[in-house]
């Protein structure tokens, strides 16, 4: 115990370092190191190595690369927070990092075009309704406004809270046929949410069905200049960002505090 105990003073010391990686600026590396492994695919490892154990997180290869940045910093802090005495809020902190990590790493998927890992072998389950919004009338809306009706795909909130928006492509469980699945971050799914934020987020994952991704020089552009500009279309564009930017992240912050 005494160990233990010692090592969880370390690491309030650093505290404040903690708060700066939280805000996916700081790099983590002088505290977690990181291996790859090929084999692995949906699954992370953790050992504490040496005096004071440090962690040293194994992930799979494919997460090497840069996109993955912000999976890793949010897989280090898991790291740090695994090392600890296991109480219920720890524990609950524990599950709410890993629920963020694996949900930023299926954004990277889906945004590099790779099937995300949620819907390996299996169609995601499809939930419109929301406490606060019925996204069936709030795409129905969006289509018929911006897109003469036309699109043509399902749409759902995020199973978690902290989930992401994105548009992906899943073969329909029964037709085999491909589908377009958009899915919402359930932070829109609040009080304080006006329609022209809930809007703006669908129409902007309505616009990657029409815009395909791009292939430049080897990269693909899922933002690309063509993209851009019919983003802006939106009635409500500088509205819908400045909430995107300002009330989204506050009601994420909040209701991971009161886990
Ligand atoms: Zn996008």
């Amino acid at each position: 115990m005494g160990l233990f105990d010692f090592q969880l003073d370390l690491f309030q010391v650093k505290k404040e370092e903690r708060k700066k990686i939280a805000s996916s600026e700081f790099s983590t590396k002088s505290l977690v190191s990181f291996r790859y492994n090929p084999r692995l695919r949906k699954s992370i490892r953790c050992s504490y190595k040496g005096l004071f154990g440090h962690p040293e997180v194994t992930l799979p290869s494919y997460m090497k690369g840069e996109e993955f940045l912000l999976a890793r910093e949010i897989v280090a802090e898991w790291a740090l927070c695994a090392n600890k005495r296991k109480t219920e809020n720890n524990k609950k902190q524990i599950k709410e990092l890993l629920d963020r990590f694996w949900g930023v790493v299926d954004q990277v998927l889906a945004d590099q075009g790779q099937k995300t890992l949620d819907s390996r072998g299996r169609f995601p389950p499809i939930q419109p309704k929301g406490t606060y919004y019925d996204l069936d009338q709030v795409l129905a809306a969006v289509n018929e406004t911006y897109f003469s009706g036309e699109l043509e795909c399902r749409i759902t909130w995020s199973r978690r809270f902290g989930g992401l928006s994105f548009h992906s492509i899943r073969k329909d469980p029964i037709t085999e046929e491909p589908v377009h699945v958009i899915s919402i971050s359930r932070g829109y799914d609040t009080a304080n949410c006006p329609l022209y934020a809930i809007a703006g987020v669908v129409y902007h994952e309505c616009l990657h069905i029409k815009i395909p991704v791009e292939q430049k020089n080897g990269r693909r552009v899922v933002h690309g200049r063509e993209f851009k500009r019919c983003e802006k279309k939106y009635i409500f564009y500088d509205e819908w960002m400045h909430w995107h930017k300002t009330v989204l992240p506050k009601n994420l912050r909040a209701y991971r505090s009161k886990k």
